[in-house]
């Protein structure tokens, strides 16, 4: 059975839920049915971009900051 992540368009609660075929979750904060439904894994393509963008400002962020410290420069950015 598939895991999902759900976000409610409701109240923006996030969540993850265990769904059977044919059932449909409801928000558990609002009780909302309006759901935007996510896999949790892999990434939609559709959001790979701005993850990727998001990673790449994450370390630069982190080169940066390595030029301060030695010890971090040998870490591998994520
Ligand atoms: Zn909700």
């Amino acid at each position: 059975m598939p895991l999902y992540d759900y976000q409610c368009q409701a109240c923006g609660h996030r969540f993850e839920t265990l769904t059977r075929a044919g059932s449909t979750p409801v928000c558990p904060r609002c009780n909302s049915m309006a759901l935007d439904k996510q896999i949790s894994a892999p990434v939609a393509p559709g959001k790979s971009k701005a993850i990727i963008a998001a990673n790449r400002a994450k370390a630069a962020r982190g080169g940066h900051l390595s030029n301060y410290s030695k010890p971090e420069q040998k870490k591998p950015l994520r």
